[in-house]
């Protein structure tokens, strides 16, 4: 047997290959649970049949079902071609970044801009504008906790749980009307502990769709006042509920009227289509101008502990679009084309599914706004979906209306159609199930 000895001053040791290889560091790992976004990936991907749809991941296409680089971010990236960007993070790239970023979350004459209170600083996007806010939190207030709405995108769990912040949720949606629990909601925010941190979805509610009306915003902010609470902001789709910025923004800007102190997390990844480059800003509202500044040099402690900086490209991307007018503009417009697809598609999903006479009520899929629906539909179905029909969603139901598209919404009603109106017999079948595809 092969043996290494090693002299050291005080003893002689031998090591055999058999005790090296034996001690091993990381037997006690086991595999992470999968993702369950990238699982209905996966899933969609292995299947060879035509006629699969992805309903699950949250990122935008067009209307055949292409994914969609925005004219924008061309004429931008021409800008920036052949510049000396390359080579390392300048500062007033990501300063012009965060100054435009906070005008799209306060306004571009806001007050708080110019009295120089919100502290604002580039993110890994907005899951690590959440996770930087989440370490920011459990350093200031170790004993909080965050209340996330029931239900809430995913990964919300993963992130405060990573930065050791205990989170509860709170009710938000009532599977009945597949609307919004608005008594339910503010009786869970009067009950929590005064001083609590929330975790809101200012538009585009996901998973639900669900968002409440400018007048419950209104109603929420004062209890909010009333009970001291912190409300965290996660705006990953200013934009895509409305067409318009600034209507999309409607609720953070009745919290900042009203007088609150408030965090803001952005993402540039759905309303850019930039989402490999993990653009984002964090802002936190401060009451002065002297606050925000050790507010943000504490936030950039932070993340350069975690990650250093963001990647150079996209923020200049970002960047470019925001400071200049032609583009900006550009994009404003681009924003609202994306929305109105999704308006119209959802408007086809429902017509389509009440013209084959489904007896449900299908009112949701057009209320609801922003880039998902909460469609309703079972676990059972959702499996039924995909096992008879390749159509891949979460199993929650969640219908990412992005991969909806002219060519195959009718495809996916009639499906629909089918679980929703045979589930009971066809669920203990074997494969060949009775629900028949649609010819
Ligand atoms: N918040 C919410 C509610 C989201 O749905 C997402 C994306 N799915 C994010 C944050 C983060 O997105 P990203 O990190 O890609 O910007």
């Amino acid at each position: 047997m092969y043996r290494k000895c090693m002299a050291s001053s005080l003893t002689r040791r031998c090591i055999s290959s058999s005790t090296r290889t034996s001690t091993t560091w990381w037997d006690h790992v086991n595999p992470a649970s999968k993702d369950p976004i990238t699982g209905v990936t996966e899933a969609f991907l292995a299947d060879p049949n035509p006629n699969r749809i992805n309903l699950g991941m949250g990122a935008y296409r067009d209307d055949e079902g292409k994914s969609v680089v925005l004219q924008c971010v061309r004429d931008a990236e021409a800008k920036i071609a052949g510049s000396e960007f390359l080579e390392s993070i300048s500062t007033s790239v990501s300063s012009k970044l965060v100054e435009e970023s906070l005008k799209l979350v306060y306004g571009k004459d806001s007050n708080v801009i110019s009295e120089g209170r919100p502290a604002g600083v580039e993110a890994l996007s907005g899951t690590g504008a959440c996770r930087l806010f989440a370490e920011f939190q459990k350093r200031y207030y170790p004993e909080s906790q965050i209340y996330l709405t029931n239900p809430t995108w995913s990964n919300h769990h993963n992130i405060w749980r990573d930065a050791h912040v205990p989170w509860r949720t709170f009710r938000y949606y009532n599977p009945n009307t597949r609307g919004l629990n608005f008594a339910a909601l503010m009786d869970d925010i009067k009950n929590a502990l005064d001083s609590s941190f929330f975790l809101l979805h200012p538009c585009a509610h996901n998973p639900t769709g669900v968002d409440p009306t400018e007048e419950q915003w209104r109603e929420i902010s004062y209890l909010f006042k009333v009970k001291n609470h912190f409300p965290i902001f996660d705006m990953a789709y200013q934009g895509f509920a409305s067409g318009h910025l600034d209507i999309d923004a409607k609720a953070i800007r009745i919290f900042v009227e009203d007088g609150h102190l408030i965090g803001c997390a952005q993402s540039f990844a759905k309303n850019m289509g930039l989402y490999g480059h993990r653009v984002g800003c964090l802002s936190v509202l401060c009451s002065d101008q002297k606050q925000g500044v050790a507010v943000k040099s504490q936030l950039q402690q932070i993340a350069r502990a975690m990650y250093g900086s963001p990647p150079v490209h996209g923020l200049l991307l970002v960047s470019t679009i925001l400071s200049n007018s032609d583009i900006k503009s550009l994009w404003l417009r681009e924003v609202k084309v994306m929305a109105s697809r999704i308006k119209s598609i959802r408007s086809a999903l429902r017509d389509n599914l009440e013209s084959l006479g489904s007896p449900l009520n299908w009112e949701h899929i057009t209320n609801q706004v922003g880039m998902f629906c909460f469609s309703g539909l079972t676990p059972d179905q959702v499996k039924l979906l995909a096992r008879e029909f390749h159509i891949y969603m979460t199993h929650d139901g969640r219908i990412s209306m992005a991969g909806v598209t002219s060519g195959n919404v009718s495809y996916l009603a009639n499906a629909i159609h089918q679980v929703t109106s045979c589930q009971q017999e066809t669920l203990n079948l074997s494969p060949k199930a009775e629900c028949k595809r649609p010819t």
